[in-house]
Order: C-alpha cells, then structure tokens, then sequence
C-alpha cells in the first residue's frame, strides 16, 4: 500500500530526482532524474506533492493502489441490509398443519376433510 503522505514527502524534498514518481512505480521519474539540473522536474514535482496531499485518499488510493480495494465497495454492501428471515411470524396464529381452505381461505383444523366455512373438500 503506497501511502501519499510518503509520496508527497519525496516530491516536496527529491522531486526534482523524480524519487516520488520511482516510488508509485511511474518509470516516467526517469525523465525528472534526466532534466533535474534544469529544476523543473522540482516545480512539477512540487505541484504533484500538493495534489497528492490535496486531492485525498480515496483519490490516490484510485491512482495508485488501484489493486488494493478501497473502502468505497464495502461500505456500499453494509447499505443493503441483511435479510431478516426471523421476521416472518405470520404463520404464528396457525401452526402449519392447519389446512387453508384453496376456495374461501379459512384456516381450518389440521386432520380436516371439508372446510368448516364452505365445505369445499380439503
Ligand atoms: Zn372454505
């Protein structure tokens, strides 16, 4: 885990030697060591250590710790509530060899062979 405040460390003090950009693995820092006597590299690198710093977390950890995931999806899953399965107790009046009657709904007793209400066979 590449942390921003190390990076922005490196480009504030050896920016100029691209040190920030080795250390995000960014081979481009090649270019800063190259053109370090022209102090460029150091201003470039001194803006990309403000960024670094500027920008947050969530934003370098996009950049450069793409591979480590960030707190973003979990947080996403902890907002779909779990499933209650224990609240379901609407069965709790009948048990559930009760027979409901399939024409007028009426619950009736378990072992039943016609329904109490209409007497439609069970
Ligand atoms: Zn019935």
């Amino acid at each position: 885990m590449k942390n921003r405040y190390i990076a922005a460390a490196l480009a504030f003090f050896l920016g100029g030697l691209g040190a920030h950009k080795f250390y995000l693995g960014k081979w481009i820092g090649i270019i800063y060591l190259l053109f370090c006597w022209t102090y460029i590299p150091s201003i470039i690198a001194l803006i990309e250590g403000i960024f670094y710093l500027v920008n947050g977390e969530e934003d370098f950890n996009r950049k450069y710790n793409c591979r480590i995931k960030t707190s973003r999806p979990d947080s996403y899953i902890s907002f779909n509530p779990p499933i209650n399965t224990s609240s379901t107790p609407r069965s709790s009046d009948t048990t559930d060899t009760d027979i409901v009657c399939p024409q007028c709904g009426h619950i009736n007793e378990a072992g039943s062979n016609f329904c109490e209400s209409c007497g439609q066979k069970l």
